[in-house]
C-alpha cells in the first residue's frame, strides 16, 4: 500500500494510494486510483472504511448507469468490477471482489457510510 503525507496537491495518480489528512474526522484518505472520485476514509489502518454519507447518491447512481451502459469487458478484474478501481479506493474494490465478483446494485449495502467525514462536509 502507497502511503504519503497529505501534501498541497495530492494527485491519486496510482492506485491504493492512501494519504494521512490530520484535520478530517477519520484521517486517513484512501484515494482511487486514475483520478477517481470517490474518496474513503478510516481512523487508521486497522480500522473499517467509510465513505462519506453525502456521497450515497451519487454512488448509487454510479453504479445504475455501470451496470445500465458500461460493457465491462476489462482484463482486470479490478476495472470490470461494479465498483472500477479507476474510480473506488482499490483497497475496497478488492474486498468486495472477494465477496463476491459478480456484485450488482446490492453491492451499495457492503458499503459503510458515515455522516460528514469528508472534505467537502468539513
Ligand atoms: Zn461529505
Amino acid at each position: 500500500m502507497a502511503r504519503r503525507k497529505k501534501s498541497a496537491k495530492l494527485v491519486a495518480y496510482q492506485d491504493g494510494m492512501v494519504a494521512t489528512e490530520p484535520n478530517l474526522p477519520l484521517p486517513l484518505v484512501y484515494y482511487p486510483g486514475h483520478y477517481g472520485v470517490f474518496l474513503s476514509f478510516g481512523k487508521d489502518e486497522k480500522s473499517e472504511i467509510f465513505f462519506c454519507s453525502c456521497s450515497r447518491h451519487a454512488i448509487a447512481n454510479y453504479i445504475r448507469f455501470r451496470i445500465k451502459y458500461d460493457s465491462r469487458i476489462n482484463n482486470d478484474p479490478q476495472i470490470n468490477f461494479v465498483l472500477s478501481k479507476a474510480k473506488f479506493p482499490q483497497q475496497i474494490v478488492k474486498k468486495l471482489i472477494e465477496q463476491d465478483e459478480k456484485a450488482g446494485q446490492e453491492v451499495i449495502d457492503k458499503l459503510n457510510f458515515k455522516d460528514e467525514i469528508c472534505h467537502e462536509c468539513n
